[in-house]
C-alpha cells in the first residue's frame, strides 16, 4: 500500500515544482497613458505586463483610440485610468470594446483641485494633472497596489512592499524639490508653459504658472488671451518660457518670438519621454522638470 501513495506524492510534488518553476502567466494591465504605465510597472514588477494606450510624447487630451486599442484592452484584466476628466475618450472606448474587466482610477482619494473655466467666471473645471504633485502620486501608487492585489492575491505583499519602497523615493524627491524651490525668491517663481498642467505643482511648491491654453490642449486660445499673456510676460520680465513634450509647440514659439524670450528646454508634462530621453520614468521626469524650472526661474 505504501507504493501507490509514494507514487502519488511524487506526482504531486513534481506538479508543484513544475508550476513554480514555470513563470506564472503575468497579469495583463493597460494604463491610459505612459506616466501611469510607469507606476504600474514599478508596483507590479515582474508579475505584471503593462501597456499604455497613449504613448510617450503623446497627448492624452486629444487622443483618438483606434480599433487596435479596443483589442488591447480586451486582453487586459485591469485598466488603470487617471480619472478627473483626463481621458474624455475612455468611456466610449470601454463601451465600443465591450470591456468587462476591472477599471481603477489611480487618482481616487486625492484632494481635487478646481479652477475657473477658461473665459467663464462662473463655471469651474476639475484639474486632472494631479501627478504633478508627488504627494498625490503616492496615492496613485497605493491605489495601483490595491487594484493589483485584488486581482492577484498571491502577489499582494509584493505589491504593497514595492509601493512603499517607491513612496519613500517619492518622499525624497519631494523633499529635494521643496528645498530647491524654496531657495528661489518668491517674486522670481513665475513660469510660462503651453497649457495649464501645473496647477497641483504650483499649489504644492509655491510657483506661479501662466499658460495661453486652459487645462486641455484641445482648444484654441483667443487672440485677446494671448495678447494679455504677452503683455504680462513683458511687464513682469518673465524669462522662464517652456515647451511641453506632448503638445503643439507653435503657440509658445510665437509667444517667445513676440516677447524676445529664449525658450528653455522642454518640460515633460502629460507624458513620459522616449526611453533615451531625460523623462523616461516618472522620477526622471520630475527631476528634469524641477531642474529645468529652477534654471529658468533664476533668469527671471
Ligand atoms: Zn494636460
Amino acid at each position: 500500500m505504501t507504493k501507490p501513495k509514494h507514487w502519488l506524492f511524487t506526482l504531486a510534488l513534481s506538479l508543484l515544482m513544475t508550476s513554480t518553476a514555470c513563470a506564472a502567466p503575468k497579469l495583463q494591465v493597460t494604463a491610459s497613458f505612459s506616466i501611469l504605465a510607469d507606476l504600474v510597472r514599478v508596483v507590479g514588477a515582474d508579475r505584471v505586463e503593462v501597456n499604455s494606450l497613449v504613448g510617450p510624447d503623446e497627448d492624452a487630451h486629444v487622443f483618438e483610440p483606434k480599433p487596435s486599442d479596443a483589442k488591447r484592452i480586451l486582453q487586459s484584466r485591469l485598466l488603470v485610468t487617471n480619472g478627473l476628466g483626463f481621458e474624455p475618450w475612455m468611456l466610449r472606448l470601454i463601451q465600443v470594446a465591450g470591456y468587462r474587466g476591472v477599471v481603477t482610477e489611480a487618482s481616487k482619494g486625492i484632494q481635487i483641485r478646481n479652477m475657473p473655466a477658461h473665459g467663464d467666471a462662473i463655471g469651474r473645471e476639475i484639474d486632472p494633472h494631479a501627478w504633478q504633485d508627488p504627494t498625490h502620486t503616492m496615492t496613485y501608487v497605493r491605489n495601483i497596489a490595491l487594484a493589483l492585489s485584488q486581482l492577484d492575491a498571491a502577489g499582494a505583499s509584493i505589491y504593497a512592499s514595492n509601493a512603499e519602497v517607491y513612496v519613500k523615493e517619492l518622499q525624497q524627491l519631494d523633499q529635494w524639490a521643496l528645498s530647491q524651490i524654496a531657495a528661489i525668491p518668491p517674486a522670481k517663481r513665475k513660469v510660462i508653459t503651453s497649457h495649464d498642467a501645473f496647477g497641483y505643482f504650483a499649489a504644492h511648491y509655491g510657483v506661479t504658472f501662466l499658460a495661453p491654453l486652459g487645462m486641455s490642449t484641445d482648444a484654441d486660445p483667443s487672440a485677446r488671451d494671448v495678447a494679455k499673456l504677452i503683455r504680462q510676460i513683458q511687464r513682469e520680465k518673465i524669462k522662464a518660457v517652456f515647451l511641453e513634450n506632448m503638445s503643439n509647440p507653435h503657440l509658445i514659439e510665437q509667444i517667445a518670438q513676440d516677447t524676445g524670450v529664449k525658450l528653455g528646454p522642454r518640460l515633460y508634462v502629460d507624458a513620459l519621454s522616449a526611453t533615451d530621453d531625460a523623462g523616461s520614468t516618472y522620477l526622471k521626469l520630475m527631476r528634469h522638470n524641477v531642474q529645468t524650472l529652477l534654471a529658468g526661474m533664476q533668469n527671471n
